[in-house]
């Protein structure tokens, strides 16, 4: 019977950036395997101190700043305006967005005392700010912000209790031009990524107007958008048509970058820009 890495051997291979040719290799008997093993994790360890060397060197920055700075650019570039509200948010405004007892999101909430959370989207603030920039701008107001967030989860290659959200607004735009323009706007931010394809998942809906997942070949959520008005719109008084979509920072990485998991590009101690530390 064919022999396999060791599980041990299988996740210091996959650290260290292995392919999945490499992973999925088959040995005659456990003397071989081990030879191969170490051969491996030399090499791999050679390339990735390099890379390391590469970062000291010449990048110096990793993929998350480097994406929300490019991000950054093409939404300024845009029209959009960059918004930095606060990471702590009231628990007021999340029930504003119905986040309160009973809605699937209130059990992943981060609370740090009875009224205050770290925010697990930004769309409260971003609501929040709108209401004077819609009463001071002129219309259509487009504003972004790029920031953590946080959410309990269940820990897997996809989901990080930390992560960074990306949520642009374009509010006061004529509702006829709604649905091209939330295309529109997920396409400029997926290319900017530096993905080439992905594929659009709509739902309409009679309550919700029309919901969209910006979603991966792999089945791998990007993004989610809407398009108002929408019935939240209420809670804050606003009554302009709108699309929002809210991305992840590293699942756009994970993505453009066909990284298995979110932890080896997210916020780390472990990573520097994907490259594992303990070589
Ligand atoms: P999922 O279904 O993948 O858990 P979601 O629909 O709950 O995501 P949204 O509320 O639509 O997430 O948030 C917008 C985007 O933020 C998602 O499309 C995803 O890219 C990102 N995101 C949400 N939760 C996480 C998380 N825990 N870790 C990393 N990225 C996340
Ligand atoms: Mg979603």
């Amino acid at each position: 019977m064919a022999v396999t890495w060791s599980d041990i051997q299988y996740n210091r291979l996959l650290e260290l950036g292995a392919g999945g040719e490499e992973l999925a290799r088959r040995f005659s008997d456990s003397l071989e395997k081990n030879r191969a093993f170490q051969k491996l994790e030399q090499e791999l360890s050679k390339q990735q101190r390099r890379r390391l060397q590469d970062f000291q060197e010449k990048k110096r920055r990793g993929g998350l700043i480097r994406m929300e700075e490019s991000l950054a650019r093409i939404l300024v570039e845009e029209g959009f305006s960059q918004v930095s509200t606060p990471i702590i948010m009231s628990k007021g405004l999340l029930a504003r967005m119905g986040i309160e007892e009973g809605h699937p999101l209130n059990e992943q909430i981060f609370w740090l005392d009875q009224k205050k959370c770290l925010r697990p989207m930004l769309a409260p603030h971003l609501y929040y700010v709108l209401i004077d920039l819609l009463r001071l701008w002129k219309k259509p107001v487009r504003i972004f912000e790029i920031g953590p967030c946080f959410r309990k989860e269940s820990q897997g290659g996809r989901h990080s209790p930390e992560f960074t959200m990306l949520n642009l607004v374009e509010m006061g735009l004529e509702q006829e031009l709604c649905k091209t323009r939330i295309r529109e706007l997920a396409d400029l931010v997926v290319k900017g990524a530096g993905i080439e394809e992905y594929a659009l998942e709509t739902e309409e809906s009679d309550v919700y107007g029309e919901t969209l997942d910006i979603v991966t070949g792999e089945g791998l959520e990007l993004g989610s958008g809407a398009v108002g008005p929408h019935p939240l719109d209420k809670a804050w008084k606003v009554s302009e048509p709108w699309v929002g979509i809210g991305f992840g920072l590293e699942r756009l990485l994970m993505a453009g970058e066909g990284a298995a998991s979110l932890a080896r590009v997210g916020r780390s101690l472990s990573y520097l820009d994907g490259i594992r530390l303990n070589l």
